[in-house]
């Protein structure tokens, strides 16, 4: 098999790959509490383990990068454990580094990422690289990936059971490293106050975006029912979610970068 670590190319073997037109996968997650229940790492877990997945099985087709593990998460600092970026310092560190990819040579770049707050941000890199680079750049948030299975697996109330350290995201770390999962901590946890127009849910957005310190609003540091988690449903979901994602890398790598037309 290829090499699919970036870093663990020498400088001829990533020139190559680039030549190859691989799709570079940068995962993206944060360090911040996920309740009493499941690690700070958890969307650093679930974006790299589901990006390394993907590209193992598609390894003539993408790189991987070494991931990004802080994000932005201002609003989970009154518990313990949580690292957060400002949003412009963020911005900047992931458009920086796809600047760098870019130079040397790729055109396709996928941001991978694992935490919800990230999303505004990387949206706003990609934007970056794409328009200040000769790469193209996209972003997906990997439970955007992962239908049909949460569809079929969820037991939990919507709005509201998938949300944060969820039946969810639990289930996935019961999947990928259920030795960091204690189940016994594990406890139910709604209480987004309750609104027509803002709620929160991995699976539904509210047509209001808004979001509150956490502290306000949950006692464990979560929003969701983990107690409904099970490795089963994790092992579904991953699977959805790095077939979905080996389908868009071989879709992206084939993607036609058109030539700008300047209408001056
Ligand atoms: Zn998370």
């Amino acid at each position: 098999m290829p090499k699919i670590c970036w870093e663990e190319h020498t400088w001829p073997e990533l020139r190559e790959a680039a030549r190859q037109g691989r799709v570079v996968v940068l995962p993206v997650g944060t360090i911040e509490q996920h309740g009493p229940h499941l690690p700070l790492a958890t969307d650093c877990i679930t974006s790299r383990e589901m990006s390394r997945l993907a590209v193992e099985r598609c390894p003539a087709d993408a790189v991987l990068m070494p991931q990004v593990h802080y994000g932005f998460n201002e609003h989970h600092l009154d518990f313990p454990g949580t690292i957060a970026v400002d949003g412009p310092t963020f911005i900047n560190y992931v458009t920086d580094i796809g600047k760098s990819v870019a130079h040397h040579g790729f055109r396709k770049i996928l941001f991978i990422n694992g935490h919800g707050s990230n999303v505004p941000f990387l949206d706003i890199a990609a934007r970056n690289i794409t328009n200040r680079t000769p790469a193209i750049c996209a972003l997906a948030p990997w439970w955007t990936l992962a239908e049909p299975a949460v569809t079929e697996i969820r037991e939990s109330e919507i709005p509201g059971g998938m949300a944060h350290g969820c039946e969810l995201e639990t289930s996935v770390l019961l999947y990928l490293r259920p030795d960091l999962v204690d189940m016994s901590q594990a406890v139910k946890d709604i209480n987004f106050p309750p609104s027509k127009w803002i709620y929160w849910d991995l699976q539904k957005s509210s047509p209001v975006t808004f979001m509150d310190f956490f502290s306000r609003f949950s006692r464990t540091g979560i929003n969701g029912d983990p107690t409904l988690a099970t490795r089963e449903k994790g092992e579904r979901v991953v699977e959805c979610v790095v077939n979905n994602l080996v389908d868009f890398i071989k879709e992206f790598r084939a993607r036609e970068i058109a030539q700008r037309v300047d209408h001056h």
